[in-house]
């Protein structure tokens, strides 16, 4: 009698401990993190050939080594700042977009991350930048494109994506994920993760100032406002309340808010004659 009531309960426990480990281990999104790096490449591939097809990429070859030497300086800091969860799985690859009007950045899942030279050209401080790069970085860090991509499209579907079988959907969401199809809509939490995590990242650089994410929305807000705003500035939360969370997190951690040297981002200008 005895046997029969204990070994269910062994196993259901042994069950839960499992689907919880599972859940832990993985950020709690069912797809693996093996399948954001195949859905990160897919969707890379695709924005590089559109964006190669108008002209607009700037490829890593000698014409535009100087620009992408100083990008990968500001991105490496932050990548190593020992607080980037995938820092070794990820792709944690940076590609410029030449369109100096649009202010824009984004990352796919698995970390291709992409930067327009209209946000290069507005900006004027390092920090901010870095702040930008921070923030991006981490909605790949944190899976939550992948998470989000997952609600909006099913777990199937997005396999589908993943393993190269499905070129219709993969247009569709390299196309939202780039903002050109109605940008990729993070929820509240997610946005203010990110802004959280900008500070962490910032912070573990010893380098920028840890709220460097902070200063680049007052600057954004003392602008006139685009009507499509890009994925870092939208509505939720409020920029105001932005600004004062990153300070708070900033001073929460006691991390370094003094601005960095401007020589990396100045140098990345001129070599983009921005
Ligand atoms: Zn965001």
């Amino acid at each position: 009698m005895n046997k029969l009531i204990t070994t269910p309960c062994w196993l259901l426990s042994l069950l839960s401990l499992l689907l919880l480990s599972s859940c832990d281990g993985n950020d709690g999104v069912i797809f693996s993190t093996q399948d954001d790096i195949s859905l990160g490449a897919q969707v890379a591939h695709e924005v590089d050939s559109t964006y190669r097809a108008k002209g607009q990429l700037l490829e890593r070859n000698s014409t535009n080594a100087k620009a992408y030497e100083h990008m990968d300086r500001i991105v490496n800091r932050v990548l190593n700042s020992g607080q980037v969860k995938y820092r070794n799985e990820f792709a944690w690859n940076v590609k410029i977009i030449k369109d100096d009007e649009t202010l824009n950045a984004f990352a796919t899942p698995g970390g291709h991350i992409y930067v327009f030279t209209g946000l290069i050209k507005f900006l004027e401080d390092e920090d901010h930048f870095a702040g930008v790069i921070a923030h991006e970085i981490a909605h790949a860090d944190k899976r939550h494109s992948v998470k989000q991509l997952q609600r909006d499209y099913g777990i199937a579907l997005l396999l589908s994506v993943a393993l190269g079988n499905n070129p219709g959907a993969l247009q569709q969401i390299a196309a939202q994920v780039t903002g050109t199809l109605a940008g990729l809509r993070f929820s509240r939490e997610a946005e203010t993760e990110a802004d959280n995590a900008s500070v962490a990242y910032l912070g573990g650089t010893e380098y920028y100032a840890c709220d460097g994410a902070a200063g680049f929305f007052i600057k954004m807000n003392s602008t006139s406002q685009d009507a499509n705003p890009p994925e870092f500035l939208s509505t939720h939360p409020n920029p105001e309340n932005r600004v004062q969370n990153i300070q708070q997190q900033a001073q929460e951690a006691g991390c370094k808010t003094a601005t960095a040297p401007d020589t990396d981002f100045n140098a990345l200008k001129s070599s983009l004659k921005l």
